[in-house]
């Protein structure tokens, strides 16, 4: 009878399926590594608020790595490493093998590096009862609501009429003013509570405050705004028309920090993508053999669809593939079917706060490890790549034979909603693609919430697969 229990056990658990929480089943060591790693990419995200700034801060990165600026029509060689930046706004960072890339495919880790925000409009600057403001239109899938009554930052490009462009940063440093989407005083909110969340607040409110002080000057009409433009004129050379040829972002002022008692947690805005992107860029540039070509993209434009020549729908990441096989003469059609991609997103961490949209077997847990999503789409898998048995258990065995702590996600219940990413832009290429990636707690918020152990397995389950 004794005998017999224990075989139980022993069988329940060669058969059974168990997920396990990075942070119970990692050594102290790694544990260390990974709150090491964590304090890099807070560093890193805080100063890649836009797409503009990951750029910067990505290259930057590569450089210190020795990576080279490849420009269309350069040669390159094997052992070579490379970034392309496309417009500021988007990067491609590559490593050329020494193996037959025919043969041996592109290994390729694909992210993006925009996320959720608030754009200045073309002509924007108004002022209204001693407050001035600037219009904005909401960039990606945010709750308005969300995005009032918090300190914001203003960060962008203008190309002035005299054809220069400056960059605007204003609300990260300690003494820098900050800015503001005003709320409703819940005194005189019973018409407002009784919308719904999406209503409550208007897109055609979520206007930032930017001034009260009048220019004295009893002919002028505008005078806050006219305060406004001489800030605009004295410190960054702007005129009112320059708006009409800028980018200019507003996004929440605050920095990443730990949350928790024990740290294990970091809140920060951004984190959709750039929690993988991190990830991707690091294993890479960490990678020193010179085997595998491999190939990060970091795009901009997925939280609006990937569109535009700085999106993953874009030819030129075709056009970069086109260039490596070419540099071996191998044909694009042979790189493309013999090449993996990882597409690197984030999914929907389990809120037990709201269970009732998640599937709890199937959601990803927080701290259970990077997280593999064989389809994503809403409504029977509307819109979704779902890769294949085969592909699912080939990365699955790359994981497991490195220890990666790992899990499966679905982005919440049949039926509940949904969503997808970048990886059917890449499959279409004909590359088998998978998406992976950290689980989020109040993805597109102001401030989201990753765990330490979700982004340090991301970053090995990258370093496994490239290698
Ligand atoms: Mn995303
Ligand atoms: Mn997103």
């Amino acid at each position: 009878m004794e005998k017999k229990k224990s075989e139980g056990k022993k069988l329940e658990k060669d058969l059974s399926y168990k997920k396990e929480n990075f942070f119970v089943v990692s050594s102290d060591e790694k544990i260390k590594a990974a709150f090491d790693y964590a304090e890099d990419y807070k560093k890193y995200i805080d100063h890649s608020k836009t797409e503009r700034e990951a750029v910067k801060a990505s290259v930057a990165l590569c450089k210190e790595k020795g990576y080279k600026e490849y420009r269309f029509g350069d040669e390159l060689k094997a052992g070579g490493r490379y970034y392309y930046n496309n417009r500021g706004k988007s990067l491609a960072v590559f490593k050329i093998g020494t193996a037959n890339v025919g043969k041996d495919g592109i290994r390729i880790l694909a992210s993006h590096i925009d996320s959720p925000r608030l754009d200045i409009k073309q002509n924007p600057l108004y002022e209204d009862s001693s407050m001035a403001f600037l219009k904005t239109h909401y960039y990606g899938g945010i709750k308005k609501y969300q995005w009032t009554a918090i300190p914001l930052a203003l960060h962008g490009t203008v190309a002035l009429k005299n054809g220069k462009t400056v960059d605007i940063a204003i609300g990260e440093g300690e003494n820098d003013p900050v800015f503001y989407v005003n709320d409703l005083l819940p005194h005189l909110s019973r018409e407002q509570y009784s919308k719904n969340l999406s209503q409550a607040i208007d897109g055609e409110t979520l206007n930032v405050l930017v001034g009260g002080l009048p220019f004295k000057d009893d002919d002028v009409k505008d005078a806050i705004k006219l305060t406004v433009l001489k800030h605009l004129h004295d410190d960054f050379g702007m005129c009112e028309s320059d708006f009409l040829s800028a980018e200019l972002c507003v996004v929440p002022a605050f920095n990443a920090r730990d949350i928790g008692f024990d740290r294990a947690l970091i809140g920060a805005y951004g984190h959709d993508d750039r929690v993988c992107s991190y990830p991707a860029l690091t294993a890479l540039l960490n990678e020193k053999d010179d085997e595998h070509t491999v190939l990060v993209v970091l795009a901009d434009k997925e939280e609006i669809g990937s569109e535009g020549n700085t999106g993953m729908q874009c030819k030129v990441y075709e056009d970069i593939i086109d260039i490596i096989a070419a540099s071996q003469n191998q044909p694009s059609a042979l790189v493309r079917a013999n090449s993996v991609c990882l597409s690197a997103d984030v999914t929907a961490g389990y809120d037990p706060n709201f269970a009732g949209v998640f599937e709890k077997k199937n959601a990803s847990l927080v701290s259970y490890g990077t997280s593999i999503c064989k389809f994503t789409g809403s409504g029977g898998k509307g819109g979704s790549n779902d890769a294949s048995a085969e592909l699912c258990g080939r990365v699955r065995k790359i994981f497991d034979d490195n220890k990666i702590v790992w899990q499966t996600a679905e982005l919440g219940k049949v039926d509940a909603g949904g969503g997808g990413t970048v990886a059917k832009f890449i499959a279409k290429l004909n590359i088998d693609t998978i998406d992976i990636g950290v689980p989020v707690i109040s993805m597109h918020a102001p401030y989201e919430v990753i765990s330490k152990g979700d982004l340090y397995s991301t970053y090995e389950a990258f370093a496994a697969f490239i290698r």
